[in-house]
């Protein structure tokens, strides 16, 4: 095989595996006891390190009662808050699994997950209890257990109200399970391993120092590896203090900055393009803040350099992908190239493939990106086609991202092979949109591409080929009723027909080029 063109990381390897998410997690906790660990941005709300390792035992010891043991699912449907750690963690110190659901998904959305993920305990939060019943019905889901109190599921206060004497676990393969769907298709659950994620949040580590007196701001969601594969765990590692943030606003955001002096933040490019420009930045003092990271979607070079510029600490990006646990490339921090996503973390390699041809390129030339290292997944949970699809026999993960190195290792994202579409961030699978426009029934064929899109950087769009009449304006509040708000259709174009290659397979590409050229004239 030609792998003339291998690039690697050039720093030292960090150990790999050998210990497990929740003990990385608390590898201080008994020194630093009282030290705060958690802290709720909007109330205030403590978990000290001390709670924190406590709490994670007893729920440990509670689910253990129920006969939760090792492989079993717990799922997480809740905004991120410091109790968010202590039942996940508690969950795998049982042997248990953590699959994260995004809040903002429907009931029947969320029990597609807790369904194919086969969840035996749901933990919610109280606004969310509602949908999360429906759906642990709908699933068959043993057990509901609700933060705080709240009628109708366990109360989260009495799992770890009682002391109860730890399990003996035999210890899973298995850390995590969250939804991603990969380069096709619908979402998948990708099986992290505890060594997997462990060795990525010393690749992290290594690269991003997080420090013991650093104060992060966790805004970024739990439910994605962003938030629970690098920004809670490498914070809690280090012995920081994690402000969580469970909603989402410019304001409350700047003003939890101000008030529990953050010094680092992890963010999506929607944030990083209202930090470089919105006037309501100034109002606020961010002078604790050294560093701030963002990921999970492209950001320009020029709003990247206004956000440094304007904050005046060190910003970066860095690629993540579910499949790789989080964090694939990322600084130097003390070195950025603007544009750039950063260098491969240790014990990381990669290579360029040329999409059509399968030959390896050099630095400066795009393709597809591949990369291999100790932080893969183990594969999509119960699809041995999609996984085989994913990573190949030599181990290589095929992103589906079409990127380039230059002469000096730092990595460029240029585009996106695959057809998913990130709202924000937030995964969109157009196959999804498209099976639900299917059971519509005026609808023959549907279509759902990207558009690019000033705030959100891309919004879904559907192309709609019709057998019975129907309107735009109908098929948007079909899917609308359906799905998560950010899934919602942005456009629906009626169209003679789909374009499909000879096989029948959906030419997304085409359309999605008409829609960037469309957006870029208007
Ligand atoms: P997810 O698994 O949800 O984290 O999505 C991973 C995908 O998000 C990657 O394969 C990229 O397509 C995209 N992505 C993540 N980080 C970046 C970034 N910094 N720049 C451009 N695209 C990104």
């Amino acid at each position: 095989m030609a792998l003339s063109h291998l690039f690697r990381s050039d720093l030292p390897d960090v150990e790999v595996g050998g210990s497990t998410v929740h003990a990385t997690v608390l590898r201080h906790a008994a020194r630093l006891g009282d030290k705060p660990a958690l802290v709720d941005a909007a109330t205030g709300r403590t978990i000290t390190y001390r709670g924190l390792a406590t709490g994670t035992e007893r729920v440990a010891a509670a689910l253990a009662a129920r006969g939760f043991g090792t492989g079993d699912v717990l799922a997480l449907y809740s905004p991120n808050l410091p109790e968010y750690a202590v039942a996940a963690y508690g969950a795998m110190a049982a042997g248990g699994i953590v699959t994260g659901a995004n809040p903002m998904l429907t009931a029947d959305e969320l029990a597609e997950q807790l369904a194919d993920a086969g969840a035996r305990v749901l933990v919610t939060a109280p606004p969310f209890l509602d949908r999360a019943l429906a759906a642990a019905e709908k699933a068959g889901v043993a057990e509901v257990v609700v933060f705080g109190d709240a009628a109708g599921a366990t109360s989260f206060d009495t799992l770890i109200d009682q002391s109860a004497p730890p399990p003996t676990v035999v210890g899973g393969e298995l850390a995590a399970l969250p939804y991603s769907s990969g380069t096709t298709g619908l979402p998948k659950g990708v099986e992290l391993t505890h060594a997997g994620m462990v060795t990525n949040i010393r690749q992290s580590q290594a690269v991003l120092e997080f420090r013991e007196d650093d104060v992060v701001l966790a805004v970024a969601p739990f439910f994605h590896a962003m938030g629970f594969g690098l920004v809670l765990p490498c914070g809690l590692a280090a012995g920081a203090t994690v402000v969580t943030l469970g909603r989402f606003s410019l304001d409350g955001f700047l003003a939890a900055i101000q008030e529990q002096r953050v010094t680092v933040t992890v963010v999506v490019p929607p944030i990083a393009l209202a930090l470089a420009a919105h006037p309501m930045v100034a109002d606020y003092d961010l002078s604790s803040l050294r560093a701030i990271g963002v990921g999970a979607a492209p950001l320009s070079a020029a709003i990247e350099l206004r956000c440094a510029e304007r904050l005046g600490c060190v910003t970066g990006q860095g690629l993540g992908i579910t499949e790789a646990s989080a964090l694939l490339t990322v600084g130097p921090l003390d070195a950025p190239r603007r544009g750039s996503v950063g260098r491969l973390v240790p014990n990381t390699e990669a290579r360029i493939v040329d999409p059509d041809s399968g030959v390896d390129l050099p630095a400066g030339r795009t393709g597809e990106l591949w990369v291999r290292g100790p932080q893969l997944m183990r594969g999509y949970r119960g699809r041995s086609g999609a996984t085989a699809a994913t990573i190949d026999g030599d181990g290589w993960l095929h992103t589906g991202d079409l990127c380039y190195f230059d002469e000096d290792g730092y990595l460029y994202v240029v585009d996106r092979l695959k057809e998913l579409i990130k709202y924000k961030g937030y995964q969109v699978a157009p196959a999804e949109l498209e099976h639900l426009l299917l059971t519509h029934p005026a609808v023959a064929d549907a279509a759902v591409v990207p558009r690019p899109d000033p705030d959100a950087g891309e919004v879904p769009v559907a192309h709609v080929a019709l057998r019975a009449p129907a309107t735009a304006e109908e098929l948007l509040r079909y899917v609308a009723a359906r799905v998560a708000p950010y899934k919602r259709l942005r456009a629906v174009r009626l169209t003679e027909s789909v374009p499909r290659s000879a096989a029948g397979k959906l030419l997304r590409r085409v359309l999605a080029d008409g829609e960037r050229r469309d957006a870029e004239r208007s």
